[in-house]
């Protein structure tokens, strides 16, 4: 099958080798795809990328179906952590993780920005801060960028608000190296009501006016189990949550959303079913009635 000329895909599993979620992603028609750049039930790879791996994905021979391809980082990564070993675990493991990804040559790795475990708001957005310089300074030819994801506001998850974001922006040294994911049903639980045309638009006016939209490089279409202001962290399928279609409507009709990638995360099984009829429905939006 002809792939889609839109950008969209899903997350793909990295078992077995990166270049078999080059197989998967294609496998859905998908044309981008985000993976993890290691197991992500571990702080550490078990061992760097092999010639042989690197190689077979760069030289995977459908590589270029593919036309964004980006990471997501480990969640057990909080450099907001208040434990120092906890912190300095997060730092070297964000450290290794960019470092895997520029092997891949992604253009950016989606990290959580992190939880403040108690401190509070500014002290956390201070010390994501400064994890975030301590770990670019020390990989001055990485060139995969950080894309700091848009979250739920669970627990004491800091990057729920726009203006969260844009302090990190604000007071890093290297905020050329930084730039922004967001995620539909974070957006939603986190209060920004997206159940509705209009409701999407102001959202990303206000993302526009508060953080700018060239910083915008990817957004995770997934609908929301819990409720608007719930700050829980639940992903849907598409349409079946507490949103709806109007954000994914909007997304896939505005013409400055149509190089920015747009992946789902929502639940699957191994056969990728669910990810097709997702996408079926996100091409389906694409199309004026
Ligand atoms: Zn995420
Ligand atoms: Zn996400």
């Amino acid at each position: 099958m002809k792939p889609s000329p839109l950008l969209i895909g899903a997350h793909m599993s990295i078992a077995g080798g990166v270049a078999l979620a080059i197989d998967r992603a294609l496998s859905v028609d998908a044309t981008a795809m985000q993976i993890f750049v290691k197991s992500n039930m571990q702080w550490f790879a078990a061992a760097p990328f092999t010639e042989a791996e690197l190689k077979a994905f760069h030289e995977h021979p459908r590589r270029g179906e593919l036309r964004s391809v980006f990471a997501h980082s480990g969640y057990m990564i909080n450099l907001a952590a208040i434990n120092p070993e906890f912190a300095e675990k997060s730092r070297r493991a964000l450290k290794d993780e960019l470092i895997r990804a520029d092997q891949l040559r992604l253009p950016f790795l989606v990290l959580h920005p992190g939880a403040h475990m108690g401190a509070g708001e500014a002290e956390g957005l201070a010390k994501i801060v400064a994890g975030l310089d301590a770990v670019l300074e020390t990989l001055p030819d990485v060139k995969t960028r950080v894309a700091l994801e848009t979250t739920a506001g669970q627990g004491s998850s800091l990057g729920h608000t726009f203006e969260q974001l844009a302090t990190i922006f604000e007071k890093s040294a290297h905020p050329d190296r930084l730039c922004v994911c967001v995620d539909t049903a974070h957006l939603f639980a986190a209060g920004y009501d997206l159940s509705t045309e209009e409701g999407t638009a102001t959202t990303f006016e206000r993302f526009e006016q508060i953080l700018g939209l060239e910083r915008l490089v990817a957004v995770h279409c997934n609908d929301s189990k819990s409720g608007l202001n719930s700050h829980v962290d639940r992903h849907e399928h598409l349409g079946r949550g507490k949103i709806g279609l109007a954000p994914f409507r909007f997304l896939m009709r505005e013409s400055r959303f149509a190089t920015i990638p747009k992946v789902l995360e929502t639940p699957k099984g191994k056969e990728l079913a669910e990810d097709r009829e997702n996408l079926a429905i996100l091409r389906k939006l694409a199309v004026k009635s």
